[in-house]
């Protein structure tokens, strides 16, 4: 139950930065990254950040949860693909 609402969420969230369109389709990884394809206008596109202004939610998450798993900022920042600034931020937001 908690995983379908999370995909539903998912949909919800994430949009065709071509058409607007919530009928996103995942298309596999590239270089760490998930893909995504636009079921509407087939245009591809990389994670939901670079979608919105700033990050998602999930992915701060994840970021999160490797820093209470005991990894460093700059490894996290490393993996990720991100400033390990921002990841001082989160961390420093959560508390
Ligand atoms: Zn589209």
């Amino acid at each position: 139950m908690i995983l379908k609402n999370a995909i539903a969420n998912k949909i919800v969230f994430m949009k065709c930065p071509e058409c607007k369109s919530t009928h996103i389709n995942k298309n596999g990884r590239k270089r760490g990254k998930q893909n995504y394809i636009c079921v509407n206008c087939q245009r591809q596109f990389l994670d939901c950040y670079q979608i919105q202004r700033g990050y998602c939610d999930e992915f701060k998450r994840e970021c999160l949860t490797m820093y209470v798993n005991g990894m460093g900022f700059r490894a996290i920042a490393r993996v990720k693909g991100i400033d390990h600034v921002t990841v001082i931020n989160w961390v420093k937001q959560v508390g």
